[in-house]
C-alpha cells in the first residue's frame, strides 16, 4: 500500500494542455474517484499516474518514491481499462466463447444467447457494490475514473471533480454535494442537479426576475451583488405559503415525486412526497430551507462565503 502524490502536473498533446498544473494526493488505501465530463482529462491523469503517458511538467510520487520517469512496470501498480473486451471486433458471445473454443469445448457448450445484453444496468449496479466490497477487503490505494456522478458518490472515499484539465473541487462525496465550490460542481453532482436562481440580495430577501425569496439571516457583504442562489430539490418544500411558483411537470418516481415549477422565469426542481397531489399549471408555494442555501458569484459561478 502506498500514497500517490501528483505535484504540479502538466500534460500537453501538441500545444493543447490536457492536464494543467494539477496537484493532488491520494491517501494510502484510499478510493479516489476522478469525475468529470468527457474530455476534462480524467483518463490522461490516470494514464500519467500509471506511466502510460510522458508528462511535460511536474512529478508523480508513489509511496514517497519519485516515479515520474519510471516505466509502468517499475511503478508497482495495476490498471484496468474501460474497454475490457479482449477482442473489440468480436461480440460479447464471441469474446466469452473464445476461451472455450480454444479449450476445444463442444459447440453446444460454447453456444449462448447473449444473456448479458439485457443485464447491463443491473450488472453495473452489481459491479459497483462488488468493487466497493472488494476495496474494503483489500484496501489498495485506488484511482477510479468515471463520468457517472452516482457511481462517484457511491464508491469514492473522496471525489476529484475535473474540468478543463484542472481539479475544480476535491473532497468527500457528501461534502461536495452539500458545499459545491461552484455552479459547475453543483450542476454536475446530484440528480437532479442543484437548482440555481439568479438575483440580488437586498434587505432580507433575494430577488430576481419575477420572484423574491425572503431570508431570515442577513448576509453581510453580499448586499446588492449579482448572485446565484443554489438549492437542492430536497431542500425545497411545497406548502401553504412561500415563494409562488407555477407547476410545469409532475413526475412520480416511486420513492418521491419530482416537481418542476417555474419560479419567476426559472424552472426549479422540487422533491415532493410520493403522495403529492399537485398538478401541472397549479400555483404552489415553495419554502426554501435556509441553512442549506448556497451562494455563488453570478459572473464567475464560484461559491462565496456567507
Ligand atoms: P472521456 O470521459 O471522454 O474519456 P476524459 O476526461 O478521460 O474524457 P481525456 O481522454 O483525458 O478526457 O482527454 C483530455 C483531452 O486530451 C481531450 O481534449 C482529448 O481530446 C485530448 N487527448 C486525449 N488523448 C489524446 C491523444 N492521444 N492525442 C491528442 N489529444 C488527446
Amino acid at each position: 500500500m502506498a500514497a500517490i502524490e501528483v505535484r504540479g502536473l502538466t500534460k500537453l498533446f501538441g500545444k493543447t494542455p490536457a492536464i494543467r498544473d494539477v496537484t493532488l494526493e491520494v491517501h494510502d488505501g484510499e478510493f479516489l474517484v476522478l469525475l468529470g465530463p468527457s474530455g476534462c482529462g480524467k483518463t490522461t491523469l490516470l494514464r500519467c499516474i500509471a506511466g502510460l503517458e510522458h508528462v511535460d511538467r511536474g512529478s508523480i510520487l508513489i509511496g514517497g518514491r519519485d516515479v515520474t520517469d519510471l516505466a509502468p512496470r517499475a511503478r508497482d501498480i495495476a490498471m484496468v481499462f474501460q474497454s475490457y473486451a479482449v477482442f473489440p471486433h468480436m461480440t460479447v458471445a464471441g469474446n466469452i466463447g473464445f476461451g472455450l473454443r480454444m479449450h476445444r469445448r463442444p459447440p453446444a457448450e460454447i453456444e449462448m444467447d447473449e444473456p448479458l445484453s439485457n443485464l447491463d444496468a443491473l450488472l453495473r449496479l452489481q459491479a459497483r457494490a462488488d468493487l466497493k466490497r472488494l476495496h474494503k477487503e483489500v484496501k489498495r490505494t485506488t484511482v477510479y475514473v468515471t463520468h457517472d456522478q452516482v457511481e462517484a458518490m457511491s464508491m469514492g472515499d473522496r471525489i476529484a471533480l475535473m474540468r478543463d484539465g484542472q481539479i475544480e473541487q476535491m473532497g468527500a462525496p457528501m461534502h461536495i454535494y452539500d458545499n459545491p465550490a461552484s455552479q459547475f460542481v453543483g450542476g454536475f453532482i446530484g440528480s437532479p442537479p442543484m437548482n440555481f436562481l439568479r438575483g440580488r440580495l437586498r434587505e432580507g430577501a433575494f430577488a430576481g426576475d419575477g420572484f423574491s425569496v425572503p431570508l431570515a439571516k442577513a448576509r453581510a457583504g453580499l448586499d446588492g451583488r449579482d448572485m446565484l442562489l443554489g438549492v437542492r430539490a430536497e431542500h425545497i418544500a411545497i406548502g401553504s405559503e412561500g415563494v409562488p411558483a407555477t407547476v410545469l411537470v409532475v413526475e412520480p418516481l416511486g420513492s418521491h415525486t419530482l416537481v418542476t415549477a417555474l419560479v419567476g422565469r426559472t424552472p426549479v426542481k422540487v422533491q415532493a412526497p410520493i403522495d403529492s397531489t399537485v398538478r401541472p399549471d397549479e400555483i404552489v408555494h415553495l419554502r426554501f430551507n435556509e441553512p442549506t442555501l448556497r451562494w455563488m458569484d453570478a459572473s464567475s459561478g464560484s461559491a462565496v462565503e456567507s
